[in-house]
């Protein structure tokens, strides 16, 4: 939930804004307390049925759902007359029929007519219609139980019928014709500061690019239409893709299995840490149940670690962000009996490729626990090392992060996890299917999108993938190299290097001229950019990772906007402006303010808007908001959406 609730605040010049409450993205995950953000949220999916009722309205919901029940409730008649017995009275859109011994037999015939009935158990069928069925369907269906339709029948909803208005806001009224509802998208679209005007470097994210090309085969009806129980018959081409695509994920991770099942990172991580309790207490110790987790930790590891039963206990970090084996070696053995498994991260949040990582493995399995490897960063390792031949026993990837699943605004994601060939047999199964273990609902978790990682790996080949990561890595570290004389970079390697993301301290500009980090991410805005992440791993930083996908312009246009920050916090350190009233403070910059006849800041309208000079010009994003009452914000937590013209006033 926190991260995509939505809460009403006002801005510096009192206009209404809407903004994730309580946590927005990475920025203040918790850690033992943790009520993590989830990039897999499922918000976009939540945004396409929005997006259905708003050009539907609720006229258009309640015909669809009147015309669904109609077919129902008419085929229940039906079969009814016909001496077919109907489970239950009140149908909305599906009837369960029981036709002993018999179920299998009429499944087969519906299927040869082209139509797939949910066979329950060999006695019962489910029959559902949704608004993609017809009259040919439910005459076909009828005839399979040598029943005739009538033309009409009574209600048969349950219950009391809705009197009150619903959706009653003018959105859902507006958009009626084809042109309004493009026109609406497009405005909310305008509103974005997108990977298609600008680099976003969050950190700890991998915004990568999703290529139009991977994205492509999601949308075609023999992909995106089958239903996740269709009969394997119907389901090969998926089957072959998933077979292939576990395949790849094995000998990407070096690991004996993959599952495809967690539909997150995180639920990778509870996926995961369920199997090392299935595989402790198989072999009799079901006493280990103590998990180890650094402190610098994404926030979803100690969840998931409690999820899963498993008692928390951290371990610190020393000054350069690097596990503190001394503690590590500690704890490990304070716990001996009762170790579970380590969760460790690698490259580390911090951006570094940590150099005992194998040396700390070792040491767990010595105490008898199992290494969890948190895969979130394996965009810097992909085709260069491999979590399996680390010593991890586990490891999840966020095919959302390297693997180019789109997740901007939320998901949908999925985390498969890689396990060595001792814990294969406690991958997730499915209910279903009688196994235990299940993280998700379908077999596959989120299949559907399962195309747009096979088409990038495909299309990338070995040397493709290998390269992307060298040139991550590169990115990073060219960013890192340009801006450290500005922002001293927080954690690096040995030879002075980052991984694939590096931690920018901007504290500095903290103490020369009193300017935060939120100051700087409001200024991006009007440079252009997406602020990186904020405050993680470390409160007053910025995390940036450039991906491989960024050209060197872009990088180059980010490291400028940084630079010309600096400098401008240099002008109020030296007084030239007041700590009060510069174009820090007062970020980001609306159309409104610039354009408005009064003008009463110590800096120009031309230095407000336009910070990059002429290269501005072409591009310029617009805010619709200026710096919004973060507090505020998460006060107002219940939208209760006013109407348009209330905001418009
Ligand atoms: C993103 C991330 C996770 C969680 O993955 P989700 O897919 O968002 O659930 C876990 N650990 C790290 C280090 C991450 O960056």
């Amino acid at each position: 939930m926190p991260g995509r609730l939505v809460g009403q605040s006002t801005d510096a010049h009192g206009r209404p804004g809407y903004r994730l409450a309580l946590q927005t993205r990475e920025q203040h995950i918790r850690r033992d307390k943790a009520t993590s953000n989830i990039c897999t949220a499922q918000a976009l999916l939540a945004n396409m049925a929005v997006a259905y009722a708003i050009w539907h309205g609720p006229e258009g919901l309640q015909a669809i759902a009147r015309r669904v029940n109609g077919l129902a409730a008419r085929l229940a008649t039906g079969l009814s007359a016909a001496g077919v017995e109907i489970a239950g009275t009140a149908i909305f859109d599906t009837v369960t029929v029981t036709v002993i011994g018999k179920a299998r037999d009429i499944a087969e015939k519906a299927e040869k007519a082209g139509l797939l009935l949910r066979v329950i158990d060999a006695d019962r069928i489910g029959i559902t219609f949704d608004e993609t069925s017809n009259e040919a369907d439910l005459q076909t269906i009828g005839g399979l139980f040598g029943a005739s339709i009538p033309d009409d029948a009574s209600a048969t909803l349950p219950g009391k019928a809705r009197d009150k208005g619903f959706l009653t806001q003018p959105v859902f009224h507006e958009n009626r014709s084809e042109t309004e509802m493009m026109r609406f998208l497009r405005r909310l679209a305008d509103k974005d500061l997108a990977l298609d005007r600008a680099m976003i470097p969050l950190g700890s994210c991998t915004m990568k690019l999703n290529a139009a090309a991977e994205m492509m085969p999601v949308s075609w009806p023999n992909v995106g239409n089958l239903h996740p129980f269709a009969p394997e018959a119907h389901a090969q081409g998926y089957r072959a893709m998933i077979d292939e695509l576990e395949g790849w994920l094995a000998e990407i991770t070096g690991f004996a299995a993959v599952s495809l099942q967690p539909n997150a990172g995180s639920q990778g991580e509870y996926a995961g840490l369920l199997a090392i309790r299935r595989y402790h207490r198989e072999r009799g110790d079901a006493g280990r149940t103590v998990c180890l987790i650094p402190s610098s930790a994404h926030g979803t590891n100690p969840a998931s670690a409690a999820m899963a039963g498993m008692d928390v206990v951290v371990v610190k970090c020393t000054e350069d962000g690097d596990i503190d084996v001394d503690d590590l070696k500690a704890k490990a053995a304070q716990f001996s009996d009762r170790l579970a498994a380590l969760m460790i991260t690698y490259p580390s949040t911090h951006g570094v490729f940590e150099e005992g990582v194998r040396d700390i493995c070792a040491l767990v399995h010595e105490h008898g626990g199992q290494v969890y490897l948190d895969g979130a960063n394996l965009n810097a390792m992909v085709g260069l090392a491999r979590p399996g031949d680390l010593g991890a026993d586990v490891c999840h990837m966020n095919l959302h992060k390297t693997f180019c699943i789109p997740h901007g605004g939320g998901g949908p994601g999925i985390g498969p996890i890689g396990v060595a060939a001792h814990l294969a047999p406690f991958l997730p199964g499915h209910v279903a299917g009688g196994t235990e273990q299940a993280v998700a609902a379908a077999p596959f978790g989120s299949a559907s999108i399962l195309p747009i990682t096979w088409m990038y790996i495909r299309m990338m080949g070995a040397s493709g993938l290998k390269r992307a990561t060298e040139t991550a890595i590169l990115s990073a570290n060219y960013v890192a190299e340009r801006l450290k004389a500005h922002y001293p970079v927080l954690y690096k390697g040995r030879n002075g290097r980052v991984a694939h993301e590096c931690i920018l301290d901007t504290r500095v500009l903290k103490d020369s001229a009193g300017v935060t980090v939120e100051d700087i991410a409001k200024r991006l805005i009007d440079y252009g950019f997406h602020a990186p992440t904020m405050s993680w791993p470390v409160a007053g930083t910025l995390m940036v990772e450039p991906t491989e996908s960024e050209p060197k312009r872009e990088l180059d246009r980010f490291c400028d906007a940084m630079i010309g920050i600096a400098s401008e916090a240099g002008k109020i350190a030296d007084g030239s402006w007041p700590k009060d009233d510069n174009p820090l403070v007062n970020a980001p910059h609306t159309a409104a303010e610039a354009m408005a006849d009064e003008w009463a800041h110590a800096y120009s309208r031309s230095v407000a808007t336009f910070p990059a000079g002429e290269a501005d010009f072409a591009a310029k994003y617009w805010p619709p908001v200026s710096r919004i009452d973060n507090v505020g914000g998460d006060r107002n937590l219940v939208c209760a959406c006013p109407p348009v013209e209330a905001l418009a006033s």
